[in-house]
């Protein structure tokens, strides 16, 4: 079986608190685009491999541990071989690892016949990760608590999205060490943008979008970061943000070539720029 893994994208990310177990409250918009891995699952003896030589490919690859939790939820006894044509980038804020693990349950449920609803293999994969939830269902919705408390909502009007990468590492603890949630001035519109879908208005939507964490980046990984949301904005983006805890920008366009010239001017000076549609 072959199955499709999607990219995920914050529209927003605030922070509302921090919990008494020392992770935070967040409030987060997600949206799958269609830039994607492609997972090939057969029956087996729990082999894997992936396209990248620096992933692990035993029980520490997201993908191995939701085939595990599945049979561990199941009482399955389903052992298959797992290959994982990587394209979406990898530390990257867009959920790659999280998005694998839910194929993997999606397929198993369907190569097994277990008839598992989403929101039960939802629930499998909470103890995977807490964006392999949102992974299982998909398409737009808002994620509350960790990540795994989840509203559908309205989709996102159909737009082209330009995804760039550039290349360094952010430390999401790092990241989370440096928010001082009494001090959050600027904070993404999350209910005007949920309005916005309901009235199915992108460029309303687009313009609300926002990510606390830009606002904590150290000052010269700010400035690349603006200055890739400046080239998206110039080029005709109706909105621009960074997704998780980055460094992936992304920007949303009502118009394919606008989207296309956004690429080709990123590509100048960045490798990892990709233009992708939503799903
Ligand atoms: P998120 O947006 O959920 O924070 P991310 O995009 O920042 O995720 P991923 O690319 O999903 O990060 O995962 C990064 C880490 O997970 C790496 O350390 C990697 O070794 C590990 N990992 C385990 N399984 C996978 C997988 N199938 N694909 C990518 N990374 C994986």
């Amino acid at each position: 079986m072959q199955a499709l893994a999607y990219a995920k994208l914050n529209l927003t990310l605030d922070i509302l608190g921090k919990r008494e177990d020392g992770y935070h409250n967040l409030q987060m918009v997600m949206q799958s685009i269609s830039l994607s891995d492609t997972l090939t699952i057969t029956p087996g003896s729990g082999r894997m491999d992936t396209n990248l030589s620096y992933l692990p490919s035993d029980e520490r690859n997201l993908a191995q541990l939701a085939a595990a939790a599945f049979r561990r939820a199941t009482g399955q006894d389903c052992q298959v071989d797992i290959s994982i044509d990587k394209h979406i980038p990898v530390c990257a804020g867009m959920a790659g690892g999280s998005s694998d693990a839910a194929a993997v349950l999606r397929a198993l449920n369907q190569l097994t016949g277990a008839g598992l609803t989403p929101e039960q293999l939802a629930k499998i994969g909470a103890a995977v990760g807490s964006d392999v939830p949102y992974c299982v269902l998909g398409g737009t919705a808002l994620a509350e608590g960790r990540g795994e408390v989840l509203q559908a909502l309205p989709p996102l009007p159909a737009c082209h999205v330009v995804v760039c990468k550039p290349p360094f590492p952010i430390s999401t603890p790092q990241l989370f060490a440096r928010v001082d949630v009494k001090k959050i001035v600027r904070r993404p519109d999350t209910r005007g943008l949920i309005a916005a879908l309901e009235r199915g208005d992108l460029a309303d939507a687009a313009r609300r979008m926002y990510n606390v964490f830009e606002d904590v980046l150290e000052p010269r990984r700010r400035s690349e970061i603006d200055a890739i949301k400046s080239v998206l904005i110039d080029c005709g983006a109706l909105g621009a943000s960074m997704t998780g805890s980055g460094p992936t920008v992304f920007g949303l366009f009502d118009n394919a070539q606008a989207a296309r010239q956004a690429q080709q001017r990123l590509s100048e000076q960045y490798r990892e720029v990709f233009l992708a549609e939503t799903v």
